[in-house]
């Protein structure tokens, strides 16, 4: 099996590197904001939770994103493999998922991280925001908070993966299929190793 972590800041790229992944490798996609998106669109429990986290830029609590990605996982029984966009955000969710994939026996080949500058994430969320609907890529304030978090809660999953050598960083800078191009490069290599 393939399973990727693709990993960065909001505005890296990842959602749209994540459908040309899936294409390519035939994988399916657990992508934790927009699972919690389509839960505040219905108005389930678990979206009602997740709101004010979502709204603010700040993380959704640990267990409501395990408990929402083992269930999406059960669903995924006969996958070829999965793509992680989003997720794990934090230390916890990367160590659970170690215990959910350990139970199933389907470790992570490897997490390819995108590297953008702020200025140019800025740009683009801003710019996404004026399409996309997401009040969080429409406010500054909640962008430098989504931010932020990156960088406290969310980069030190990098080490994580970098301790048992499966992290590999790319430019998150240029066109669509020359990120593409380095990606699959880089899969090419987790494969082997
Ligand atoms: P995203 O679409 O990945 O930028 O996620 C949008 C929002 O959903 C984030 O700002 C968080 O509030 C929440 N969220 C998505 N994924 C996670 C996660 N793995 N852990 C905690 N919160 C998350």
């Amino acid at each position: 099996m393939l399973n990727i972590v693709l990993f960065g800041p909001p505005g890296a790229g990842k959602g749209t590197q994540s459908e040309k992944l899936i294409e390519r490798y035939h994988l399916a996609h657990i992508s934790t904001g927009d699972l919690f998106r389509r839960h505040l669109g219905e108005g389930t429990a678990l979206g009602k939770k997740a709101r004010s986290y979502m709204d603010t830029g700040l993380l959704v609590p640990d267990e409501l994103v395990i408990s929402m990605v083992d269930d999406k996982l059960q669903e995924e029984q006969d996958t070829k493999g999965i793509i992680f966009d989003g997720f794990p955000r934090t230390i916890a969710q990367a160590e659970a998922l170690d215990v959910l994939l350990n139970n199933k026996k389907i470790p992570i080949t490897g997490m390819v991280a995108l590297d953008v500058p702020d200025e140019e994430l800025i740009q683009r969320l801003l710019e996404r925001g004026k399409t996309s609907g997401r009040t969080d890529d429409q406010d500054m304030d909640k962008i430098s908070t989504r931010l932020e978090v990156y960088r406290s809660e969310t980069l030190p999953v990098a080490n994580y993966y970098q301790q048992q050598s499966k992290f590999v960083t790319i430019n998150g800078v240029g066109s669509i299929d020359t990120i593409f191009k380095k990606i699959t490069d880089e899969i090419s290599k987790l494969q082997q190793t």
